[in-house]
C-alpha cells in the first residue's frame, strides 16, 4: 500500500515553453493513487501551475543561509513551491565531489524543512561487474543512518539509479532492478522493519514509455525517477500511466 511516485528530473534541460507545455498538460489530468512530481531546473519552479502534480528541486543545500555562492537553501526552494527534492544524483556526485556524508546531510536537513527528499543512490559498470553492487549501495544507505535516525527516514524516498543505465538507453531489467530494491528494503529493515515497508524505492535509468509496466509491475518498485523521457510530455504521462 505505498502511492507509487513518478518524478522528472529535467537535470539541466528545458525553458519557459517547456515549463508552460507540462504545467498545460499535466493539469488536465487527474492522478489518482499516483504522485506526481516535475524537477525542473531551480529557476523555474515558481513558473509552474502545478495543480494535479508536485514540484521538486534538483538539489539543495545542507546550510540554512549564508556565504554559499551558487547554493539554494531549503527555505528558497519550498518559497519557489517545491515539496520535494532530488538529493545526491550521480550526476552530482560525479561533477560535484559528493560524498554519502554530504547527501545524508543534505537528506536531513530537507526532512527537517518538511521537503520530501528523493535520495539517490546506485553503481557504476565497474562495480557491477566487480560484483560488489549490494556492498556499494549498501554503504550509501548506510551512510544515511549516520546522520538520520529510523523515524525522520519516515516518509524519506530512495530512487535506486545504476549508473551504467542512465542516459545510455541500457535500462537494467526488471529482474536486476527488483533485485537491488530489494536488497536496499532488506537494508532499511535491518534499522526498522515498518520504516522498510513504508519507504517508497524508485528506479531510475532509461525509463521509457514502453518498459516502464514491467519495471512497475516488480513488487519492491514504486515508481521511476525519470530522466530524458521526462522532457516530452507525451512520454511522460504515458510512464505516469503505466504506474
Ligand atoms: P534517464 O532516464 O535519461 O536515463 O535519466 C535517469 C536519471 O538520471 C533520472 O534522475
Amino acid at each position: 500500500n505505498r502511492t507509487p511516485l513518478v518524478a522528472g528530473n529535467w537535470k539541466m534541460n528545458g525553458d519557459r515553453s517547456l515549463v508552460e507545455a507540462f504545467t498545460y498538460s499535466l493539469n488536465e489530468q487527474a492522478f489518482e493513487g499516483l504522485d506526481v512530481v516535475v524537477c525542473p531546473p531551480n529557476g523555474y519552479l515558481s513558473m509552474f501551475n502545478s495543480e494535479q502534480f508536485s514540484l521538486g528541486a534538483q538539489d539543495v543545500s545542507h546550510l540554512s543561509n549564508g556565504a554559499h555562492t551558487g547554493d539554494m537553501s531549503t527555505d528558497m526552494v519550498k518559497e519557489l513551491g517545491a515539496n520535494y527534492v532530488i538529493v545526491g544524483h550521480s550526476e552530482r556526485r560525479e561533477d560535484h565531489n559528493e560524498t554519502n556524508l554530504l547527501v545524508a546531510k543534505k537528506a536531513a536537513k530537507a526532512k527537517q524543512a518538511g521537503l520530501t527528499p528523493i535520495i539517490c543512490v546506485g553503481e557504476s559498470l565497474s562495480v557491477r561487474e566487480a560484483g560488489d553492487v549490494n556492498a556499494f549501495v549498501g554503504e550509501q544507505v548506510a551512510a544515511l543512518f549516520a546522520e538520520m535516525s529510523a523515524d525522520t527516514l519516515d516518509g524519506v524516498v530512495i530512487a535506486y539509479e545504476p549508473i551504467w543505465a542512465i542516459g545510455t538507453g541500457k535500462t537494467a531489467s526488471p529482474e536486476q532492478a527488483q533485485e537491488v530494491h530489494a536488497f536496499i528494503r532488506n537494508t532499511l529493515a535491518e534499522h526498522d522493519a515498518a520504516l522498510a515497508q513504508r519507504t517508497r524505492i524508485l528506479y531510475g535509468g532509461s525509463v521509457k514509455p514502453d518498459n516502464a509496466k514491467a519495471l512497475f509491475g516488480q513488487p519492491d518498485i514504486d515508481g521511476g525517477l525519470i530522466g530524458g523521457a521526462s522532457l516530452k510530455t507525451d512520454d511522460f504521462m504515458a510512464i505516469c500511466q503505466a504506474a
